[in-house]
């Protein structure tokens, strides 16, 4: 197995992780006084809330891939056990399947 590609998971997790600290970091602070007109407010939680869920679930595929490849599994389609192309998996580094089985 490639040691780049669980060190660039890796990294993505730790990346990852940071950005989602960040932003819960945000949310704590709660209301910031920098917006006085309330809409403004609301669409900015909604765009971090979006950041938000989208991070956590990128995370979640990380940390996935990463247990994959601890039991050298990753690179295999979960779904018909063919090995990805490798194309594919350098596009989608924690992808879990396979192109046919992704359709
Ligand atoms: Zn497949």
């Amino acid at each position: 197995m490639n040691k780049a590609i669980l060190n660039n998971l890796l990294e993505k997790k730790v990346e990852l992780q940071r950005r989602v600290d960040a932003i819960e970091a945000d949310f704590k602070k709660g209301r910031s006084p920098d917006f006085s007109e309330q809409t403004t407010e609301n669409e900015n939680n909604e765009v971090l809330n979006e950041i938000h869920h989208e991070a956590k679930l990128e995370l979640s595929l990380v940390k996935q891939a990463i247990t994959r490849f601890e039991n050298d599994e990753y690179g295999i389609c979960c779904q018909c056990t063919e090995a990805i192309n490798p194309e594919r998996l350098k596009v989608l580094p924690y992808i879990d399947t396979c192109i046919n089985c992704a359709k």
